[in-house]
């Protein structure tokens, strides 16, 4: 029999959408979504963190989740949080899982659009890979074998179907995602992949309008910004190191990543790691000013505010895509 309840449309209160950040990011990141687009999904986003904030309790009303793990840059602090996060979307009894880091703009109406798309009574794992191959590793089971797996990048959003994620319960709950990555030595959102691939023999599902930063996001055209879902930025003043080799210019913003964290040393070769998009240098070199010696990897978007009100451009996105809501500048109505 059909069970009216299951065949009606996604909405979005039957999304879970978790987002992972640190003490240290709850003013830098965490208000910037506040103010932007998690206005727009305010019962249905979690902040989970490692530590107490009785102000970010009270402005998200309840939403923050003290993870109580390490607040470090580390693989296991990741996927301890992970392994939180996907604890809480089990019980939460939503349709669909979708996790960001806090670095992220979500697309909040374009998001529900493309949920309704997928039947949550189904496998689905959706995302974008920033790799341009897919991930190889020892099989943890068996020696001397590899096995290679496409997966999706934390920092472009993932989205997991309740039915996919109800069969990754043995791999994935109460804290087993941890063990999971120190089995296959990989951040959480690689172990996640392996999980739904090696264990569950499912396959990512690329949704092109997913961005992180390891992405060239200024190659986005401004016009096609309402068709995105997920967006994001890397701000980080780094030095320029050399000026004779374009490709080490323009991977400099990640070459910067802590060592002891996620995507460099697991692989141990930088090389494998470049996304597609770093592959057009002369492009990324005509948005560098050399002479402020930094880099910075943004969106473009036509009119809004000023790089210096808005570094991260996120607030001139939000108003690009809702131009009446109130403080957007009047340029945005035209
Ligand atoms: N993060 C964390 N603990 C830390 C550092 C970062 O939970 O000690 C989170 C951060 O809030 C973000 C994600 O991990 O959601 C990725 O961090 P970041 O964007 O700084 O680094 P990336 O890996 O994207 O270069
Ligand atoms: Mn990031």
């Amino acid at each position: 029999s059909l069970d009216f309840s299951e065949s009606r449309p996604t909405e979005l209160s039957d999304i879970f959408i978790s987002v992972k950040t640190t003490k240290r990011y709850h003013k830098l990141r965490v208000e910037l979504l506040l103010s932007t687009w998690a206005r727009l999904a305010k019962d249905e986003t979690y902040f989970f963190t490692d530590t107490d904030d009785k102000e970010l309790e009270n402005k998200t009303r309840g939403h923050v989740i003290n993870t109580n793990c390490s607040a470090v840059h580390s693989r296991m602090a990741l996927c301890c949080k992970m392994s939180v996060e996907y604890d809480y979307f089990i019980a939460s009894r939503k349709r669909w899982f979708c996790h960001v880091d806090d670095d992220t703009y979500i697309n909040i109406p374009e998001l529900s659009r493309l949920l309704k798309k997928f039947n949550h009574t189904e496998d689905w794992y959706l995302g974008k890979p920033s790799l341009t191959h897919p991930l190889e590793i020892s099989d943890p089971e068996h020696k001397g074998q590899k096995v290679a797996f496409w997966f999706a990048t934390g920092g472009a959003g993932m989205c997991i179907s309740r039915s996919l994620a109800l069969k990754m319960m043995p791999y994935t709950a109460g804290g087993r995602l941890q063990s999971v990555c120190a089995t296959v030595r990989l951040p959480d959102d690689c172990s996640i992949g392996f999980i739904i691939y090696n264990y569950l023999k499912k396959e990512l599902t690329v949704i092109s309008q997913f961005h992180s930063h390891l992405e060239g996001l200024w190659l986005l055209k401004p016009e096609n910004m309402d068709q995105q879902i997920t967006l994001s930025y890397s701000v980080k003043q780094t030095p320029i190191l050399g000026r004779s080799n374009v490709i080490h210019l323009s991977t400099g913003f990640e070459v910067e990543k802590d060592p002891t964290s996620t995507y460099l040393n697991f692989q141990g070769s930088m090389q494998r790691m470049l996304p597609l998009a770093i592959a057009s240098c002369q492009i990324t070199l005509s948005y560098n000013r050399p002479d402020s010696g930094k880099l910075k990897n943004i969106v473009h978007v036509s009119g809004g505010f000023s790089e210096q009100d808005d570094p991260t451009r996120f607030r001139s996105i939000h108003c690009q895509l809702f131009p009446y809501l109130e403080g957007c500048p009047r340029a945005a109505h035209t």
